[in-house]
């Protein structure tokens, strides 16, 4: 398991944790089931062997990923600004995880980075900010966050036992990230899956909350999303817009299009694919490859965003009118 880092890296977050009694970990804006899987998982553990610990999340997570936070133990920094200050300030260590760097987490991110505490990152984005962190646990090559962070703890702690709850939250951010075993997939993710189902996570239980839990609206939603998947054939494209009257007319609620990307990549021959979501002030523009078409080329140059090589996300600012030709622009930039 100790083959992902050099053993400095483990010798000194062995350091830095002997020294630490009061824990903040914190994740990305709008969190995932990647995010909050880790941000729980880790959290879990390190509450168990008695260490302080707070759970901090930028903004609100999606209702489906509820049945990771039970207890209602993660801190929304928009919701409750002032439990998440008051915790960073007293932390002795500062756990990164999911993120690239403190950008992604906004202004919670801002007052991470000008804490004192020794700052740690586990990440599997390309370019991490290593500048903003005392150590770093950065690959790519690996599933999730999830996954790399039950590694981390593998590796600190051979011994260490999961509990069920510790060992579900990690083993959803495996299932979501890697799109339900579809991608992003080596050896080690099956490796790790074994040992966290050993753990006692249960698989049907993870599928029930996050595949098999959707409100009728959001069903009818989607075929709505489903009648008006566009296509650009020379670009191997399918995308999907949702503008703000639709989704009034279809009550939606935060949440309910997570997912809506996939949909166009069923189509045989197409494979890229764009969900644009109308919000009040901008586009929320999310996009999906399969095999080695890069979309985070296109989401930093084009959408002020980022991501992965086959799932990426970012925004646009422009008119609803714009999102065609925009489109097209970047996608020729790596369809040939
Ligand atoms: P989603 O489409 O699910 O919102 O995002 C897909 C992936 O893109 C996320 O897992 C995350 O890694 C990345 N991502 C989303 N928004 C941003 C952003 O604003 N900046 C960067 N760098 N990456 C993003
Ligand atoms: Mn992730």
């Amino acid at each position: 398991m100790n083959d992902l880092f050099p053993k400095e890296h483990f010798e000194s977050w062995l350091k830095a944790v002997e020294k630490s009694r009061k824990i903040v970990l914190g994740t990305h804006v709008n969190p995932d089931g990647d995010a909050i899987g880790a941000l729980v998982g880790l959290g879990l553990f390190l509450k168990k062997i008695g260490f302080e610990v707070t759970l901090v999340s930028p903004t609100r997570y999606p209702e489906f990923l509820s049945f990771l936070d039970p207890g209602h133990e993660i801190v929304v920094y928009s919701q409750d600004g002032q439990t998440a200050e008051q915790a960073i300030k007293e932390a002795d260590m500062i756990v990164a995880l999911d993120v690239s760097g403190f950008s992604r987490m906004d202004a919670l991110g801002k007052i991470m980075l000008n804490s004192k505490a020794f700052k740690v990152l586990i990440d599997h984005h390309t370019d991490p900010v290593n500048k903003e962190f005392d150590l770093v646990f950065s690959t790519t090559r690996i599933s999730s966050t999830c996954e790399l962070t039950y590694r981390v703890i593998k590796s600190w702690k051979a011994d260490a036992v999961l509990s069920k709850e510790q060992a579900d939250a990690f083993l959803a951010g495996i299932i979501t990230d890697t799109n339900q075993f579809a991608n992003s997939v080596y050896p080690g993710t099956f490796r790790v899956t074994s040992e966290l189902v050993a753990f006692g996570a249960d698989t049907e239980f993870i599928y029930d909350q996050v595949y098999r839990n959707f409100s009728y609206n959001r069903m009818r939603l989607m075929g709505y999303a489903l009648q008006n998947i566009r296509l650009l054939p020379e670009y191997k494209c399918g995308y999907i817009v949702l503008p703000l009257d639709v989704l009034a007319k279809f009550g939606y609620s935060n949440g309910d299009t997570e997912g809506f990307v996939n949909l166009p990549l069923a189509i045989s021959g197409i494979s890229v694919s764009a969900f644009f979501l109308q919000r009040a002030d901008h586009i929320k523009v999310s996009l999906r490859s399969k095999g080695d078409i890069p979309v985070n080329g296109i989401a930093r140059e084009f959408y002020q965003g980022g991501g992965h090589l086959n799932a990426s996300a970012g925004k646009m600012e422009d008119s609803m009118e714009e999102i065609e030709p925009l489109l097209k622009k970047a996608l020729g930039t790596i369809i040939a």
